[in-house]
């Protein structure tokens, strides 16, 4: 294997750098994951799949990776965008809106959305992080971690709740650059305002609240954590005190990762993160993602409308994640056309070769080893999709421009598909294929295989039986078979 740099860019030196592991070989990373009071959107996903395709470009290095991104499912409030908000928990708030109305609890809200994220999450084809870990089954921890802050004069207790003293770190602010004392009360966000802190800045990290719908009991009484401190928790009882890179949007720089910053500093004195990757925001026909203005997108609302899910993927990787990205109907129209590309090619090595082999090797000296590689070096160069993308597609010109290919060409081709689809995930599904459990046995529903019952739900509607076709898709449902209705068919994913 070709010795290569992975080269990305890092918002903390404000550079771009070598990513460098501090154990050779292994990359141990976290990235923040979504908080889980509705459906993620599109440019949720722009963040995620920005953190799969390192992970991705890892692995094809030949490195080890350690992933962990969490679920936020207590803390994080409704107005922590403004000044001196209390607001409320994103998670409470979302149990008394219109959706809310069907969930039993909050608990039962999170729960829900948390597996609808995880099924998007699939949907999109990244691949499943080494530890998914939830701020609620984190309480024990993150109290132990306030308490030892305390004990360090990092933090304080008032009525309201404990707070970490910024004053007590003189580098609050190293990563967003938000350095002004004064004028941090105008910026930092999560800020509870309580006359009896030391300073506005100082940012929460336990919150006393008897009447809060999620509630644990702490030193400080019955209450919740602050958004920050789970992530400085889970990121170190899962990587260690220093990790090698960490990432999210853009909008977490400030407070969110500074807060971590400072936490995790003052408590283990090390060097929290050797390298911080923040997503530039996703945007859709030229502006903010809103509801009101009718550009919101969920990954199932664009997927319940027939897109296909690997297009949809291509579009959102489509532009380096450090740009900012329009998304566009016709931006996702292309890329249907695209990964439409990959499949001709699918079709025409299946034609050579019989069934498409997954472990085909390289031919000697073929041309597409060449096109592979610059593809993986265009990653190594901070993730540059586009070039990595119009390497793909080379591939696809150089098989698509014989009218008949070789064998030599086809296994070439199925080696080149592999290895494309395991840098950038955009040619199939990792999760279509599930199609046996683990004694090898196809897997089956009633004594009926699940290609079987596709094919009984497609006569159902063919015989306008749409209450049978429902009734299978429900059944399915339940055991954990998810289909998708997608232009080249029905897949199915076990959840
Ligand atoms: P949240 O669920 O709000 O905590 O967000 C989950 C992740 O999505 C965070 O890393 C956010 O920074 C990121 N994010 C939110 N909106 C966008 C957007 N429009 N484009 C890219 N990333 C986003
Ligand atoms: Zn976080």
């Amino acid at each position: 294997m070709v010795e290569r740099s992975f080269k990305l860019y890092d918002s903390l030196s404000r550079t771009i750098k070598p990513l460098e592991t501090i154990e050779p070989g292994h990359l141990r990373f976290y990235s923040c994951g979504p908080t889980v009071y509705s459906y993620a959107h599109i440019g949720n996903f722009r963040t995620f799949l920005s953190a799969d395709l390192v992970c991705r470009t890892a692995k094809a290095l030949g490195w080890k990776v350690t992933y962990v991104s969490n679920i936020t499912d207590v803390g994080h409030l409704t107005q922590d965008d403004q000044a001196d908000a209390a607001g409320e928990d994103k998670m409470a708030a979302a149990l008394k809106s219109k959706e809310g109305e069907s969930f039993a609890n909050v608990w039962d809200l999170a729960r829900y959305y948390g597996q609808k994220f995880e099924e998007d999450w699939r949907t999109l084809n990244l691949q499943e992080p080494t530890v998914r870990p939830r701020a609620t089954e984190h309480m024990r921890e993150q109290i132990i971690a306030v308490q030892n802050l305390i004990e360090q004069g990092h933090a304080y207790e008032t009525p309201s709740g404990v707070y970490f003293n910024v004053e007590s770190f003189p580098d609050y602010g190293k990563l967003s650059g938000n350095r002004d004392r004064q004028n941090l009360q105008n910026a930092v966000r999560d800020v509870v305002q309580d006359e009896n802190k030391r300073q506005q800045a100082d940012f929460a990290l336990w919150k006393k609240d008897e009447k809060h719908l999620m509630q644990w009991f702490s030193p400080w009484g019955w209450g919740f954590p602050g958004w920050h401190i789970e992530c400085s928790v889970m990121a170190r009882m899962y990587l260690g005190d220093t990790i090698d890179l960490h990432g999210g949007g853009e909008d977490l720089k400030f407070p969110h990762h500074e807060c971590e910053i400072a936490q995790s500093e003052c408590a283990t004195h090390k060097p929290f993160a050797n390298h911080w990757m923040h997503v530039t925001f996703l945007q859709v026909e030229g502006e903010k993602m809103s509801k009101s203005l009718g550009n919101f997108f969920t990954v199932r609302d664009l997927v319940n409308e027939g897109h296909d899910p690997l297009a949809l993927r291509y579009a959102l990787i489509s532009v380096p994640y450090g740009r900012p990205l329009n998304f566009t109907m016709q931006t996702l129209k292309d890329a249907a056309g695209n990964v439409g590309r990959f499949r001709e090619v699918e079709r025409r090595i299946e034609a050579v070769l019989g069934e498409l082999p997954t472990d085909a090797p390289l031919p000697e000296g073929h041309s597409l080893e060449r096109v592979y590689h610059e593809a993986l070096d265009a990653m190594c160069e901070d993730l540059n999709t586009s070039v990595a993308i119009a390497k793909a597609l080379e591939g696809m010109k150089i098989l698509l421009r014989q009218a008949d290919l070789t064998r030599d060409d086809a296994v070439a081709g199925a080696w080149f598909l592999k290895a494309i689809n395991d840098l950038l995930g955009i040619v199939r599904s990792d999760y279509a294929g599930i199609s046996s459990e683990e004694d090898g046995s196809p897997l089956q529903v009633e004594g009926k295989t699940i290609e079987e019952w596709i094919e009984a739900r497609a006569s159902a509607k063919k015989n306008r039986d749409f209450a049978e076709a429902d009734r299978i898709r429900d059944l399915l449902n339940e055991k954990g078979i998810e289909l998708r209705d997608t232009p080249q068919g029905v897949t199915w994913i076990k959840r």
